[in-house]
C-alpha cells in the first residue's frame, strides 16, 4: 500500500475518481489476462495527457515506480505490477475523449484509452476500420506499446505500419509531454522518434494519444478451412494462393488438431466445420476479402475462392487434400476461441515465436519428434499467423501433474524450446507479444550487449524514472 501522503497528493492531481487504492476495485488492475497476480500500491486513472504528465512527474520525483496499463490483455506479464506492492499502475481506461476522424486523410487521431472494439464500432458508419484483428479487445495505447500483429498482418501489417503519430509522456521529473502526433504518411525530416515508443512495452514513455491509418472496411469476405496434403505442402499452398489472389488474400492461419479440439471442448456452442466432425491433423483458415459491395454480373467472392481452390486442387503440386468453405463468422468464431480453449485444457506454457515462413512446419515437425522424449507430459497445441511466419506455440501440461506447478520444469521447458527456435532456426522468441517479465530473461540472453547499451542510452534521455515492467538496457 502507498503512503497516505502520496495517496493524498495524487488524489489532489487526479481527483477522487482518478485513483483506486484498495478493495475489490484494484483486483482487475493487478490480475493479468493469462498469468499474473501482482499487488498495486495504487491505481492512477488520469483523463488527459496533462494529468498523466502531472501524475508521472509526482511519481518520478518521489521514487514511485509506474506500470502503464491499457486493456490489460497482454500475454507477457508487462501490464500488471509485481508482487512487491510498491508499483503504481497507471491505467488509460478513462482516456477516451478525443476521437477526431479525418476522412480525406483516412486517419484517426484519438486518445490512447479507446478499446479496439469501440474504435471499429464508431468507424463502421464511415465504412472504415483500424485493420488489426485479434481474439482480444485491447486499448490503442497497449496496442502501440506492444506493436500488435494479429490475424490480418498478411494484408495490412502490424500496428507500427499503421501508426502515423503519437503523443508520449516521459517519466522524467517534469513529466515531459513529447508531441509526435504527425498526420503525415510521408515525413523524412530526421529520426522517426515514434518508433522508440512503439513495441517497447512502455519502457521509454507512456503513449497518451495516437494518429493511426484506417482502411476501407471489407464488404465481401469468403473463408475456407483448407487441409494441406502434408506439412511440407503448407507453404506451396500459401504461395499458390498468393500467386492467384494477390491482395485479396487477407488471412492464412494455421491450426493444429489439438488446438481445434481444445476450443471445441471449451466452447460447446461452436460449430465443428469438418465433415463427420473429424478434425484433420492440421488445417488452414484462409480468408479473402474485397472492399466493394457485390456488383451485378461479377463473380461472387465465394465463387472466386472456390474457383481458385479448384485450380490449386488440380495443379501438379497438389498441395490441397480437402477444403471446407463456410460462413466467415463461424470460421472466425472457432479461430478466435483457440486461445481460451487451449488455456482451459491444462496448465498452459505459451510461446509466441516467429520464423522464416519456410521454416515453420520444419520447426513444428522437430518439436513433435523431440518433445515426447524431452518432455513426455507435454501436449503441443500450436496455431498461428503462419502467413506472416508467426506461431503461437502452446504447450499444455495436465493440471494434476506435479510439473504443472513446478517453476523449474517451466524454466527448463522454455530454455529448451527457445534454444531450438532462436539458435537452430534463427527465429524470434517474441513475434508479436513484445517483451514483459515473462520473457525478460530471454531478451537478456539473446540480445547483443551493444544493443542493450544503446537502449540504456535511450532510457536515460527519455524516461530515467522507474517506468514499465521491462529493462532493455
Ligand atoms: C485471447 C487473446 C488473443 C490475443 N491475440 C493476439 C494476437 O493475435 N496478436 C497479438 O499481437 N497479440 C495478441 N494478444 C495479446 C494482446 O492482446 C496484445 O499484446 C495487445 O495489443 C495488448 O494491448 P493492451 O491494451 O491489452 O495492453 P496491456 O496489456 O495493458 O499492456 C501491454 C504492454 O504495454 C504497456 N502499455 C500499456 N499501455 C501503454 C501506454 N499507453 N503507453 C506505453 N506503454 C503501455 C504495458 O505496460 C505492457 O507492457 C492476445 C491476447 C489475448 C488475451
Amino acid at each position: 500500500m502507498i503512503d497516505q501522503n502520496h495517496a493524498a497528493a495524487l488524489t489532489a492531481i487526479l481527483g477522487d475518481k482518478g485513483i483506486v487504492t484498495g478493495g475489490g476495485d484494484v483486483a482487475s488492475y493487478q490480475t493479468g489476462a493469462r498469468y499474473d497476480e501482482g499487488r498495486a500500491a495504487i491505481v492512477l486513472r488520469p483523463q488527459t495527457t496533462k494529468e498523466v504528465s502531472a501524475a508521472v512527474s509526482y511519481c518520478v520525483r518521489n521514487g514511485i515506480a509506474v506500470i502503464p496499463q491499457s486493456g490489460n490483455t497482454g500475454l507477457v506479464s508487462g501490464s500488471t505490477p509485481d508482487l512487491t506492492g510498491a508499483q503504481a499502475v497507471l491505467s488509460l481506461d478513462r482516456m477516451t475523449k478525443r476521437f477526431d476522424l479525418d476522412l480525406n486523410n483516412r486517419s484517426l487521431r484519438a486518445d490512447a484509452g479507446f478499446r479496439l472494439s469501440d474504435v471499429n464500432q464508431k468507424l463502421e458508419k464511415h465504412r472504415l476500420f483500424f485493420p488489426i484483428d485479434l481474439g482480444a479487445d485491447p486499448r490503442l495505447g497497449g496496442m502501440l506499446a506492444t506493436n500488435t500483429g494479429g490475424s490480418r498482418f498478411l494484408k495490412y501489417g502490424d500496428v507500427r505500419r499503421n501508426t502515423l503519430g503519437i503523443k508520449v509522456v516521459l517519466a522524467d521529473e517534469e513529466g515531459t509531454i513529447l508531441d509526435l502526433t504527425s498526420d503525415l504518411r510521408k515525413n523524412n525530416t530526421g529520426i522517426d522518434w515514434k518508433q522508440v515508443f512503439i513495441g517497447t512495452s512502455g519502457a521509454f514513455g507512456i503513449i497518451t494519444e495516437c494518429v493511426v491509418n484506417l482502411e476501407p472496411l471489407p464488404k465481401q469476405v469468403a473463408t475456407a478451412y483448407l487441409v494441406p496434403a502434408s506439412g511440407a505442402h503448407v507453404m506451396p499452398l500459401l504461395r499458390a494462393m498468393e500467386d492467384r489472389l494477390g491482395a485479396y488474400l487477407s488471412a492464412f492461419e494455421g491450426i493444429s488438431k489439438n488446438a481445434v479440439t481444445a476450443a471445441l471442448d471449451h466452447v460447446p456452442s461452436l460449430k465443428n466445420p469438418f465433415q463427420g466432425g473429424n478434425v484433420p491433423d492440421y488445417v488452414i483458415l484462409a480468408e479473402i476479402s474485397r472492399t466493394w459491395e457485390p456488383r451485378e454480373g461479377e463473380q461472387s467472392l465465394d465463387a472466386v475462392l472456390e474457383a481458385v481452390l479448384a485450380e490449386i486442387w488440380e495443379s501438379d503440386a497438389a498441395p490441397l487434400a480437402d477444403a471446407f468453405v463456410g460462413p466467415a463468422h463461424e470460421m472466425w468464431s472457432l479461430r478466435h476461441a483457440l486461445s481460451e480453449g487451449v488455456k482451459h485444457s491444462g496448465k498452459l506454457i505459451a510461446f509466441d515465436l516467429s520464423f522464416r515462413r519456410g521454416d515453420i512446419m520444419a520447426f513444428c515437425d522437430r518439436m513433435k519428434a523431440d518433445m515426447p522424449q524431452a518432455f513426455p507430459e507435454v501436449t503441443i497445441c500450436d496455431f498461428g499467423h503462419i502467413g506472416d511466419g508467426g506461431v503461437h506455440f502452446n504447450l499444455v501440461v495436465p493440471k494434476d501433474s506435479a510439473s504443472a506447478s513446478d517453476a523449474d520444469f517451466e524454466r527448463r521447458l522454455r530454455d529448451w524450446v527457445f534454444a531450438i527456435a532462436v539458435q537452430d532456426f534463427n527465429g524470434s522468441f517474441s513475434a508479436e507479444h513484445a517483451i514483459g517479465r515473462k520473457n525478460q530473461a530471454y531478451y537478456d540472453l539473446y540480445t547483443q550487449q551493444k544493443i542493450k547499451d544503446m537502449a540504456q542510452g535511450l532510457k536515460v534521455i527519455t524516461s530515467p524514472g522507474d517506468l514499465g515492467a521491462v529493462r532493455f538496457g
